[in-house]
């Protein structure tokens, strides 16, 4: 089956290096750890990421979602926000 990375179409987490105006700009971003956390999130001064680029998924580490085929994403978008003081997968569902 084909698989297209899928776009974060949204990311709340603007205190985020890869962040401006709420779109991330990093060229792909990985989920996963101890749950479905943004593990690409860096909080420092440095602004980074590609202007002209929306992020995508390159990985997801969580089995347990229900998109989540062989190791990747599979929804078409995901949206991240917070989750305490990281940052959080919000299209995260159990299967
Ligand atoms: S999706 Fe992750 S890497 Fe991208 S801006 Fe949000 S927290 Fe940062």
């Amino acid at each position: 089956m084909a698989m297209n990375m899928p776009k974060i179409s949204k990311c709340d987490v603007t205190e985020c290096s890869y962040n401006k105006q709420n779109e991330c700009h990093a060229m792909a971003i990985t989920i996963g750890g101890l749950h479905a956390i943004c593990d690409t999130f860096l909080k420092t001064n440095i602004k980074g990421g590609v202007a002209d680029m929306i992020g995508g998924v390159g990985a997801c580490k969580i089995d347990m979602c229900k998109f989540n085929k062989s190791l990747e994403c599979s929804a078409s978008v995901i949206n991240v926000g917070h989750h305490s003081d990281h940052a959080d997968c919000k299209t995260f569902a159990a299967r």
